[in-house]
């Protein structure tokens, strides 16, 4: 894998903003190169740099207050990009493009998956730069191929793992998705979130995987803790604390609407959510958190329901008497605040 960092970008900022201090973040696997990058700017520029340590799994953990709080003059945030470029001028968006090439793996594609004529093309931030390319080759091999149009957070064609706003739009046009990447965590949440058949194409394994089975699976468990959580009494609502993922209001609206069918409701407010940050609540019989969505979907063995937004809005449904209706197919699965950092 090659990954190549924006530099160029860096450079310009600091000569533009000359800062004293920057914080640096980036996903966990690309710390040694951000930290290299550190290195060379604390010795050629002479500036002082601090590396953020706290998980950093999406564009919503930019980390701008901890920056304030650092006495920091600015943010570089490497790895995650969106049509945003900066946060209030502080937090600065850094692209890491990955070079590994679609070539291979679209002619196995084109051969498998020969069944559908119209495709939606999808991919994350690092495969973003070979969209173009990969749509001109698939249309010389006889495919009708659609890129979702940009908006006011995603360009064209990019997915995050909770906002598939760009290809939800183009579901009633194609016949499937084919995503660019190596990331079934993005994969899937496009199946999800469009109910329409996916393929990942893995350009490093050379594979193309269908989404349909590990769809359905998280579907199930998603499906599951909704029921379990219509039988507790007790809940917690969590507000997540990570900037991006702030979303207050949304945790109100669920407590007053359990409240309204007779839950008891504690509030609470934490950064990192995982069956350890839990356990404590012990008289709590199921939570609801209105944070990073895929904390409830893909990941953690909870002991007691943990819902996401789309899962309380099933939960809901339920308690009005309504069906539990097709919960995660929606353009977004929480409403990120990407752009904003209040008072700085
Ligand atoms: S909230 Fe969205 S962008 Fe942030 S980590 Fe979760 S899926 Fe990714």
């Amino acid at each position: 894998m090659t990954i190549r960092i924006n530099e160029k970008k860096i450079v310009d900022l600091i000569s533009e903003k000359k800062p004293n201090l920057i914080l640096f973040n980036a996903p966990g696997g690309l710390i040694k190169q951000t930290m290299k990058i550190m290195q060379m700017v604390e010795k050629d520029y002479g500036i002082k740099c601090v590396y953020s340590g706290d998980t950093c799994y999406g564009i919503c953990d930019y980390s701008g207050y901890d920056a304030v709080r650092l006495g920091a003059d600015m943010v570089i945030h490497i790895g995650h990009t969106a049509v945003v470029k900066s946060v209030n001028n502080y937090v600065y968006f850094v692209e890491a493009y990955d070079d590994v090439e679609f070539d291979t793996v679209i002619e196995k594609a084109a051969g498998m998956l020969s069944m559908y004529k119209r495709i939606g093309l999808a991919t994350f931030s690092q495969h973003l730069h070979k969209l173009g390319e990969v749509r001109s080759k698939l249309e010389r091999m006889g495919f009708e191929v659609h890129i979702g149009k940009g908006n006011n957070l995603l360009q064209a064609g990019q997915v995050f793992g909770c906002d598939f706003s760009t290809v939800y739009n183009l579901k009633e046009v194609v016949d499937a998705f084919f995503f660019l990447g190596e990331s079934e965590f993005h994969a899937v949440g496009i199946a999800l979130g469009t109910n329409k058949p996916t393929y990942m194409l893995d350009p490093y394994l050379n594979e193309i995987i269908n989404m349909e089975e590990p769809a359905r699976e998280r579907m199930k468990r998603a499906i599951l803790a909704v029921y379990k959580a219509l039988d507790a009494t007790k809940f917690g609502v969590i507000t997540g604390l990570k900037e991006g993922q702030f979303m207050k209001q949304r945790s109100e609206w669920v407590r007053r609407k359990l409240e309204l069918h007779g839950k008891e409701v504690i509030q609470l407010a934490m950064r990192e959510i995982t069956p350890e940050r839990l356990a404590p609540y012990t008289e709590i019989e199921a939570f609801v958190q209105t944070a990073c969505p895929r904390i409830s979907i893909d990941g953690y063995n909870f002991d007691r329901p943990v819902l996401s937004i789309p899962q309380a809005d099933a939960l809901i449904r339920l308690l009005e008497g309504r069906d539990i209706g097709d919960f995660m197919v929606r353009p977004k699965w929480i409403e990120l605040t990407v752009g904003l950092l209040p008072g700085v």
